[in-house]
């Protein structure tokens, strides 16, 4: 049984916050998925990753360009392949090397291309709430013991505050 862990956030800063939290807590390697609708937060969300990261260039969605690459603490590999025909495609980004390499991957709308997701990688899923136009519910869940720690050692951070 996998566990699953919400936080609710009111603002694009706090979902940039909760990525900034995340950021230290990576390791080459880790494979971390952004479900929700167009305008949910996923950029937001990895825009705080990579500043926790200490990436200095300005992080846009790379929907048009597929793939984003960012040197911080580690590299930062930032996809959107919402425009992608299909999982055939993510095989002629050479995804592999993204996913097996020595940076972190950040991936967009990661459910349309589920067949080449690695199967230990942690999902996150952003709604909007239904309460205020600023509320957003953040759904963790991880797949294999890494993630269980990663989202294990992210709610101790946010409970804490450091
Ligand atoms: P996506 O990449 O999922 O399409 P973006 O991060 O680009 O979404 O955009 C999110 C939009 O929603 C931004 O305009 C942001 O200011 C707004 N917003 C409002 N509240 C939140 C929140 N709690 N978290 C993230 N974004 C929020
Ligand atoms: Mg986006």
């Amino acid at each position: 049984m996998m566990r699953k862990e919400v936080i609710k956030t009111f603002s694009a800063a706090e979902t940039r916050a909760l990525g900034e939290k995340l950021a230290p807590l990576l390791k080459p390697g880790d494979v971390i998925c952004l479900n929700g609708d167009l305008g949910a937060g996923k950029t937001a969300f990895s825009q705080g990753v990579a500043r926790g990261l200490g990436v200095t260039d300005p992080v846009t969605s790379p929907t048009f360009t597929l793939i984003n690459e960012y040197q911080g603490r580690l590299p930062l590999y930032h996809f959107d392949v919402y425009r992608l025909g299909g999982p055939e495609e993510m095989e002629d980004l050479g995804y592999e090397e993204y996913f097996y390499g020595r940076g972190v991957c950040l991936i967009e709308w990661a459910q349309l291309v589920e067949d080449v997701l690695p199967e230990d990688r942690l999902d996150i899923t952003l709604t909007r709430g239904a309460d205020l136009a600023d509320t957003r519910v953040v759904e963790l869940v991880p797949a294999g013991e890494r993630y269980r720690q990663l989202v294990e050692e992210l709610i101790e951070s946010v409970r804490t505050g450091d």
